[in-house]
Parts: structure tokens; C-alpha cells; sequence
């Protein structure tokens, strides 16, 4: 699959992260979820607490991300 081009985090300007997460189900297929946050973890960006996701595709999430609306509180 092709990496769809993502935003900075509109917060603090980092890179984006995209998970990935499989959930380990040997009984049920369960579809894989696409999650994209802010990749500066752990310093107080509150994208941390408002990420994308969890999306069936990562086309689906990178479409989120990048629309997502400017945080309220720059102003
Ligand atoms: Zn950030």
C-alpha cells in the first residue's frame, strides 16, 4: 500500500506517526484498525489526546488527519 502524504501535527509541527494495530484474534478475523497521531509523544502536545482513529484504512486516516480543523486555542 501506498504512505498517503501527512500533515505535520497542526499542534507543535511534528511529524505525524501512523499505528497500525492488528488485533490478535486467531478465532475471528477482525479488521486492522489505522490510528495517526502526533509523533511527539509524551511532551504535552494535545494531539496526543485527539488522534485519528481507528480507521479501516490508512487512505481513510491520512484523509482524517489532514482535514482535521486548526486547534481553536492559537488564536
Ligand atoms: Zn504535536
Amino acid at each position: 500500500m501506498d504512505t498517503p502524504i501527512l500533515l505535520p501535527c497542526p499542534w507543535c509541527g511534528a511529524p505525524a506517526a501512523v499505528e497500525v494495530y492488528c488485533p490478535p484474534s486467531p478465532y475471528e478475523p477482525a479488521p486492522t484498525e489505522y490510528f495517526i497521531n502526533c509523533s511527539h509523544e509524551g511532551a504535552g502536545c494535545p494531539a496526543n489526546l485527539v488522534f485519528v482513529g481507528p480507521c479501516l484504512t490508512l487512505a481513510e486516516a491520512a484523509r482524517r488527519w489532514n482535514t482535521r480543523a486548526p486547534p481553536a486555542a492559537s488564536r
